[in-house]
């Protein structure tokens, strides 16, 4: 059985990047029918650890992916962690380390002099005397000494680390107690039994430290994959400064949910040239063995295309409901139908097809002056004039295509182009040029309403 998990330390919000991870562990989980589990590593005690749970599973809940059992918290597992300390320090595998801060300093700065890493030098590892007065003991756990520690990494292969270069016998076990990082996540990922760690390679340092503490204990080594970072498009890390960073920003700018997941599935992981993914097709084709090497590179016109792809194929029932959380009702509308259409083939996000919309249910205050100038000449009043008149004689206008026949038999008439139409009106109904096609917004808005508009338009600009 696969058993995966997301462990978070508490920063008060979902990050995307730790969305991505997320995504990956719970996708490998289920497509094997296995466990996905939260743990929050809050072992620094002076954040919000509830609240930073709280947000994540709300993030998940937003985004559809849910995990296991009950969520781990660190903090409370203090007796747990003390428990295989005391094991290791019993079995000979860790031992108290009396070395003050000055005698620390020294041995650093001896090294840096000699151009060396500092390193630990080992110095208690085999003491046996009485220890010096008035120190409060660290414990460190004994790490090989040299030679190659080789970690399989699922992303990267094989990868050798000289023992000297990242291993000393590191702390697990502060003056005070207190576990540190690299020992409790290697007792938890054990505990938990989780048998596949995907995570940013960020963290593949720690890794051969985390092994350290697997095999003091006696625990079965977890595969490893570690997913290489998403940088910005100047190839740097990604960070707040190239936009949003917590997932639920991204459902207050206007995207979906599955165009957000399908965005960052893609980062780094890929299948053939496919862009388009639904859950179902992740849950099936997902293997941590297929993400890339390299970096990704976030692309913020590929999350607009793809979310205007889910916007387009969402239920016009969905689309309402989701657009009243950019305070748009449309539930009594009576052409909700035909505005959702029009619009939601030229929307990116949610906020934009809100503000779409708007522009076409409210008459525009003012005309934009370039299109004025443009396409208001001296011929336009007429043409919007006798084309008031027409919708004042025409009998039945409900449809797009009724007002479509009203401006084609126009312009026949008065042997003119559609644009000389078309443009103007344009002006006089939005404001500006472009936007959704006029014979819907006329059918939306109506053939009074329509005729408002023509007149204040002309009354304004003329
Ligand atoms: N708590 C770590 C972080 O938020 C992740 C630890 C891990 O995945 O091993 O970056």
């Amino acid at each position: 059985m696969i058993v995966t998990r997301f462990a978070p330390s508490p920063t008060g919000y979902l990050h995307i990047g730790g969305l991505r991870t997320a995504l990956f562990s719970y996708l490998w989980a289920k497509r094997n029918g296995g466990t996905f589990l939260l743990r929050i590593e809050d072992t620094d005690m002076a954040r919000n650890n509830e609240e930073a749970a709280l947000a994540i599973v709300e993030a998940f809940k937003w985004v559809g992916l849910a995990h296991d059992g009950e969520i781990t918290y660190q903090s409370r597992r203090m007796d747990i962690y003390k428990e295989y300390i005391e094991k290791l320090l019993h079995s000979g595998k860790a031992y108290r380390c009396y070395m003050s801060k000055e005698e620390l300093d020294a041995l650093r700065e001896e090294q840096s002099a000699r151009k060396e890493r500092p390193r630990y030098d080992g110095r208690y590892r085999d003491f046996t005397g009485t220890p010096p007065e008035g120190v409060a003991p660290v414990i460190r756990i004994k790490a090989p000494q040299s030679g190659v520690l080789s970690v399989h990494d699922g992303v990267k292969g094989r990868i050798d680390f000289r023992v000297e270069d990242i291993l000393d016998d590191f702390i697990i076990a502060r003056s005070d107690g207190t576990p540190t990082y690299n020992f409790v996540v290697a007792v938890d990922d054990a505990l938990m039994g989780v048998t596949t760690v995907i995570r940013g390679d960020d963290h593949l340092s720690n890794t051969p430290k985390q092994m350290v503490v697997y095999e003091a204990l006696g625990f079965k080594i977890p595969e490893f994959y570690h997913v290489p970072m998403i940088h910005n498009a100047e190839g740097k890390k990604l960070s707040k400064r190239d936009g949003a960073t917590d997932v639920m920003m991204y459902r207050e700018m206007g995207y979906l949910p599955e165009a957000l997941l399908n965005f960052l599935v893609r980062l780094g992981w890929s299948h053939g040239d496919q862009e388009l993914f639904s859950m179902k097709e992740m849950l099936a084709l997902f293997n941590p063995a297929d993400i890339n090497k390299s970096a990704s590179i976030y692309n913020t016109e590929k999350l607009d295309w793809l979310n205007g792809h889910y916007i387009k194929n969402c239920s016009n029932d969905r689309l309402a409901q989701l657009l009243e959380g950019f305070e748009l009702f449309l539930s009594s509308h009576d052409k909700r139908e035909i505005l959702l259409d029009a619009v939601k083939e030229r929307s990116k996000t949610l906020a934009d097809m809100a503000a779409q919309i708007r522009e076409i249910l409210q008459a525009p205050e003012v005309y934009d002056e370039k299109a004025v100038a443009k396409a208001f000449k001296s011929e336009a009043t007429e043409v919007l004039e006798v084309f008031a008149m027409r919708l004042c004689d025409a009998r039945e206008l409900h449809l797009p295509s009724d007002y479509h026949q009203v401006m084609e038999a126009l312009v026949g008439e008065m042997g003119i182009g559609f644009g000389k139409l078309g443009q103007p009106l344009r002006l006089a109904l939005l404001g500006k040029l472009g936007g959704p096609g006029l014979d819907s917004v006329m059918a939306i808005i109506g053939a009074d309403e329509t005729r408002r508009r023509i007149e204040k338009a002309i009354a304004q600009i003329v």
